[in-house]
């Protein structure tokens, strides 16, 4: 193996980091991963931290899994990968109909693709296809929310709400019907879903027939800061989008796969969307694998001669990659053989319960939990509601701390995330919020 310094010292001249300012990079020491064991990390120099935001909000059972490493192991030794443009696959048939199972009844179609923005880039360019074999053409535009996150790529920004990633190539994005946040946005404040709900109805009716959806992260916001919605909101924008015949888009890209306690957000408010779009779990946080499902009514709607021109034409080169969805299955088989979404609740309570000791923190704002994700927001004087300066750093120095207390953090700017992996036991997730709350209190000195 390449020696620690050389590893350091490659890393800083090859490397381009994502959502990384580089010189910032170039100025530190870099963690470097070797290994996994359960919920821990295991770096070159043997240090052990636990995985206190599941790998960017990805894994499901721990790393180096038995059970999903013989799923991989056994479809390697079959084939690795094939196309399923023109052919199929075994474990992409098994997995899509074990999805149709899985989600809300009415979504009987699974169209997969790589990661989440490409499942967000799919539903749009569905529902807007959609509209045209429909013949209503004019249905062009998405609805989508201030703070909103869909991912990285062109559409999915277009339909996104977070200024500082995308003011930036604000020229290059589509044009669609951005919802404003209410002032203040305390997210979770009954009063903000009123004034969510008026607010869309509004544009439903000075946009009449010219919606192709309304797109939005279900119950939970997770880039924008981990924003609660209100109760009710999700079932209420529902009616409202079926009351205006548009479809419904909704991005389970982080919640999918049991992170809100539920196998899928949606099922909190009994929702069946017309599109679901998931990700971040879904291959247990082992492969990429992505998928947008949806119903027979909008599949239906692409069914036609070859000639009529009526196909999806969409696809990418890995969609349906067998080894992704093989762990996708075993991911699955785990959650149902140790009924994991029981196991959970008490899990979450006590994650919900401890985070609340964190409020007496002097300069912890608001702490907002759902399912087993949190944000602790921090803020520089929480009686006046002052932030801390971007420049500060505060996010990044907290997570610097935890480092050095044995744990992996990534903060979404002055809110520390907690997001381990969903097998955590009680005792390490003990662990966890011993280590985010001294280093909070440390960090923010
Ligand atoms: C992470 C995320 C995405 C983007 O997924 P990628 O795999 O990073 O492209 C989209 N939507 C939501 C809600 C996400 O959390």
């Amino acid at each position: 193996m390449v020696d620690k310094e050389t590893l350091v010292a490659w890393d800083k001249r090859y490397l381009w980091h994502p959502f990384t300012q580089m010189q910032d990079w170039l100025a530190e020491e870099p963690v470097i991963i070797e290994r996994g064991d359960g919920c821990y990390l295991i770096d070159i120099a043997g240090n052990r931290y636990i995985d206190g935001v599941a790998s960017m909000w990805t894994n499901v059972h721990g790393h180096n899994h038995p059970e999903l490493n013989a799923a991989l192991k056994t479809q390697i030794d079959k084939v690795a990968h094939t196309t399923l443009l023109g052919y199929s696959n075994i474990p992409a048939i098994e997995l899509a109909r074990k999805l149709v199972e899985l989600t809300p009844v009415g979504l009987n179609k699974v169209f997969y693709s790589d990661n989440g923005s490409t499942a967000v880039e799919i539903a749009l360019k569905m529902a807007y296809q959609y509209w045209q074999h429909r013949g209503e053409p004019q249905r062009k535009l998405f609805i989508h929310f201030d703070k909103a996150y869909h991912g990285d790529t062109i559409g999915a920004m277009s339909v996104g709400g977070i200024d500082s990633f995308h003011t930036t190539f604000d020229s290059l994005l589509f044009k669609g019907i951005r919802v404003s946040a209410p002032e203040p946005y305390r997210s979770n404040n009954p009063a903000v879903k009123v004034q969510w709900l008026k607010a869309v109805e509004s544009k439903l009716s000075e946009y009449t027939g010219q919606v192709a959806g309304i797109i939005l992260e279900p119950l939970i916001q997770g880039a924008g800061g981990m924003l609660i919605s209100p109760q009710g909101f999700l079932k209420e924008l529902a009616v409202l989008a079926k009351r205006s015949e548009t479809l419904l888009i909704v991005d389970e890209v982080m919640t999918g796969m049991g992170r809100t306690g539920k196998m899928w957000a949606c099922e909190h408010e009994t929702v069946t969307p017309d599109l679901l779009c998931t990700a971040k779990g879904l291959a247990a946080g082992y492969l990429p694998l992505a998928a947008t499902l949806t119903t027979d009514e909008v599949y239906n709607a692409f069914l036609g001669e070859y000639k009529d021109l009526k196909t999806f034409f969409h696809g990418h080169t890995f969609t349906g990659n067998p080894l992704a969805c093989a762990v996708a299955l075993e991911n699955i088989a785990i959650f149902e053989r140790e009924d994991l979404l029981s196991r959970l609740q008490p899990t979450i309570e006590h994650f919900r319960n401890r985070l609340q000791e964190f409020r007496k923190l002097p300069h912890v704002g608001d702490v907002r939990v759902c399912g087993l994700a949190a944000g602790v927001e921090l803020m520089k004087n929480p009686d006046t509601n002052t932030p801390y300066p971007f420049e500060e750093k505060v996010g990044i120095r907290v997570c610097k701390e935890a480092l050095t207390r044995g744990a992996i953090l990534r903060p979404l700017v002055n809110t520390i995330v907690l997001m381990p992996p969903l097998q955590i036991s009680i005792s390490e997730l003990d662990t966890l919020l011993d280590i985010v709350y001294k280093s909070i209190a440390t960090g923010t000195e």
